[in-house]
């Protein structure tokens, strides 16, 4: 039976595959809502949770009077190496021909300069080949082959990207999706139609029964099975953005990723975009993002976020600005904002910072966070513009409308 990504996953499927998105299972300290806190502490790092496990070597480089950009990239480079995260860098997961395409950009504060890379095929670092274009080239952005060129130009070596565990996944996404694709009118297309309701109590424990079987034919390890299939039904977005400020004042950003799992080749997301997936200026701080690129494009959220900030507001309040304008953007119907998420992780020049998300976590159990390095490292719960999780596609039932009278960042 063929199932299309548009048909949507019953709460009560959700809550009995006891599995998370990101398994990225660290240590981490209690967490508590980020964003609070009006002063800020020099110098300071923050990052995407996925950087948590590399904040503390970055620190100290920082500490000792390394450059800010330097810092962001050692705690960048630490996913991108790890064929075990698999929403950046090596491992990530691949487009819908299996092929891993990356995107990242980096700017430096203190030498206003910026660098980016789209669509890179076959070199796991982007992050320090955007850095490359930034300081080797005279220009911001380089994409697709021209970009893997240049990189093998200045001495980064040509690898394969796709792992056996991330090649699998593709291969179950593939045969279960043999009909359905990522083609056709997204979210943002005016005649979009939510999901009707299938008779889910039928359909899953089939789907699933199936699902498990060509996991288990494919090769996939019975540990794996289960996450395996949820990123097949949810395909993962997944990212890193670290901002870093020195002593000094001196800030710089980057963002690195291997973008939505399973789109169309040649898309490019936000992380590269400067302006969207990160932006930097010495005058006022930095700003990036991890969520559903495409939504944040379109209100260029952390330029927004720093031009929140240059004309007074908080890190928190610029970045639930820039939140509200993605709601906004869908006129607050959350029949559609239940399948987009984003969240932006925002450091002012003295050190004060927030993480916020449009919605708490992926799933009530995997709250959205920001890893954070002043000395004391940790890592805190974002704060949420609108109550409840997010579900990337396939789309979930309707959220109650009573969700938007809860948050008072929509009223
Ligand atoms: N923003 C990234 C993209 O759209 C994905 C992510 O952050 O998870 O490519």
């Amino acid at each position: 039976m063929s199932v299309s990504r548009r048909d949507f996953l019953t709460t009560a499927v959700v809550g009995s595959l006891s599995f998370g998105l990101h398994g990225q299972g660290r240590e981490e300290q209690e967490p508590r809502p980020a964003g609070a806190q009006a002063g800020g502490k020099r110098p300071i790092i923050v990052c995407a949770g996925n950087g948590y496990n590399y904040l503390d070597d970055a620190y100290k480089f920082l500490k000792n009077g390394g450059d800010t950009l330097e810092a962001a990239l050692r705690v960048v480079k630490g996913p991108e190496d790890d064929p075990k995260d698999d929403s950046v860098g090596l491992g990530g997961l691949p487009n819908e021909e299996g092929v891993v395409e990356l995107d990242a950009c980096c700017m430096h504060g203190p030498t206003r300069r910026a660098g980016s890379v789209g669509g890179v095929r076959n070199i796991k670092n982007v992050s320090l080949v955007a850095k490359a274009v930034m300081e080797h080239t005279g220009h911001v952005m380089l994409v697709g082959e021209g970009a893997e060129r240049f990189a093998v130009a200045r001495g980064f070596a040509r690898e394969n990207l796709l792992t056996e565990h991330s090649r699998k996944i593709w291969m179950l996404w593939k045969e279960y999706h043999s009909t359905d694709d990522w083609w056709g009118p997204g979210l943002a297309d005016p005649h979009f139609q939510p999901p009707a309701l299938p008779p889910h109590s039928e359909l899953w424990p089939e789907r699933l029964r199936k699902l498990a079987e060509m996991a288990s034919g494919i090769g996939i390890e019975p540990e794996f099975r289960q996450s395996a299939i949820w990123k097949v039904l949810f395909p993962p977005t997944g990212t890193i953005h670290c901002s870093a400020l020195n002593e000094k004042g001196e800030i710089s950003g980057c963002t690195t990723t291997s973008g939505l799992a399973f789109k169309l080749p040649g898309r490019v997301g936000d992380s590269p975009i400067i302006a969207a997936g990160c932006y930097t200026d010495q005058d006022v701080g930095s700003a990036g993002a991890t969520g559903s690129g495409e939504e944040n494009i379109k209100v260029a959220g952390a330029h927004t976020i720093i031009e929140n900030m240059r004309h007074g507001m908080s890190p928190l309040e610029a970045g639930m600005d820039a939140l509200k304008r993605i709601v906004r953007n869908y006129n607050s119907d959350m029949n559609k904002l239940r399948f987009v998420d984003m969240t932006y992780y925002v450091l002012r020049k003295d050190g004060a910072y927030a993480g916020v998300s449009l919605w708490e976590g992926y799933t009530p159990d995997k709250p959205h966070k920001i890893a954070v390095h002043d000395g004391n490292l940790r890592a805190e719960k974002t704060v949420a513009l609108l109550k409840g999780s997010s579900q990337e596609f396939p789309p979930f039932p309707p959220i109650p409308e009573d969700l938007k009278k809860d948050s008072e960042y929509l009223k």
